[in-house]
């Protein structure tokens, strides 16, 4: 029976009989899995304080062939979401987790998502809003689903987005512009909303402290973002409700 040591973040756990745990973590390098943690919730374990969601460990499992559930042999703490700068960060740990749990299939190492996820943990305890570390999550996670529609410009026309602002056209999930949407309310995202997620696109996560984002596109941007995820997992994360009901003014 192999056993590997890797880094992992972990992204939710589950009680198991009396004293355990089963703990769902990505790793760098093999992606999502589910282990049993013996003796977890003892006061004393080899996995104290390193059991929390966005937790970044370094930890070491047993896997056998054919068989779903591996063993965890022990969790150490690298990086805590505990250490957020601000309370409200906390808010934000439980919704990157589930966001990442539900985006990540099993045992398919994907590590551009293991960056974004100890990115935005960096960025908590760095004390980067939160409100802007969600948008930024939410930018490059639909990205990386391949279900971010193009803001280059209209799908219908071509034309450009940046003036006019870009309409989400919900049906095929695309953007367009004022013209082809053919309505004269505001545009779903304003031209300053482009020109953040344009930028964000193309910002590695330490220079997100030279970002600002103003209460206005944070709005529009959580609504065009609430409706892509929705539209992409087929139903609102719970985690999001709680968050939808954080962020209300
Ligand atoms: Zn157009």
């Amino acid at each position: 029976m192999p056993l590997y040591t890797a880094e992992a973040i972990v992204l939710r756990t589950y009680k198991l009989g009396e004293a355990d745990r089963i703990v769902v973590f990505l790793t760098r390098d093999r992606g999502k899995k589910r282990g049993v943690a013996k003796g977890a919730r003892r006061a004393r374990s080899p996995f104290v304080g390193a059991l929390e969601p966005m937790t970044r460990a370094r930890v070491a499992y047993f896997e056998k062939e054919q068989r779903e559930l591996v063993s965890l042999n022990y969790a150490e703490l690298l990086r805590s979401p505990l250490s957020a700068a601000s309370p409200d960060g906390l808010s934000y740990v439980g919704y990157f987790a589930d966001l990442i749990d539900q985006c990540a299939p099993d045992a398919d190492p994907d590590e551009r998502l293991f960056r974004l996820g100890s990115a935005v943990v960096e960025g908590l305890g760095a004390g980067a809003p939160p409100a802007l570390l969600a948008r930024y999550f939410e930018v490059w996670l639909l990205r990386f689903q391949g279900v971010y529609p193009s803001l280059s410009s209209c799908h219908s026309c071509g034309g450009a987005l940046e003036q006019g602002g870009a309409y989400l056209s919900s049906p095929h999930r695309v953007f367009l512009c004022g013209r082809c949407q053919r309505v004269a309310d505001a545009p779903d995202l304003s031209p300053a909303a482009v020109a953040f997620v344009k930028r964000v696109a193309a910002l590695p996560p330490e220079q997100l402290a030279d970002v600002s984002l103003s209460a206005d596109v944070a709005r529009e941007l959580e609504w065009v973002h609430r409706a892509l995820i929705v539209a992409h997992l087929e139903r609102e994360p719970r985690s999001s409700r709680v968050l939808r009901e954080l962020e209300a003014p």
